[in-house]
């Protein structure tokens, strides 16, 4: 499918869509998708990509953010 990134603008001939929260993006890589969505750690800023450390109904990149 061709569309434009949500994130970087760039016209792609093979575009993902990937619906969060009711709202359907339009991506040309996982890295842009990994940017507008992921969460960030709010101990380091990280983007959280995998399932992350849940603590305090916080998620963090991993143990060391949460402990
Ligand atoms: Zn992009
Ligand atoms: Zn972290």
């Amino acid at each position: 499918m061709q569309g434009t990134c949500d994130t970087c603008g760039n016209e792609y001939h093979d575009v993902m869509e990937i619906t969060q929260g009711g709202q359907t993006y339009t991506f040309d890589s996982f890295e842009c998708a990994i940017q507008e969505l992921a969460p960030k750690c709010p101990a380091c800023g990280v983007r959280i990509v995998g399932h992350g450390t849940e603590r305090g109904g916080d998620v963090y990149c991993c143990d060391h953010c949460a402990g």
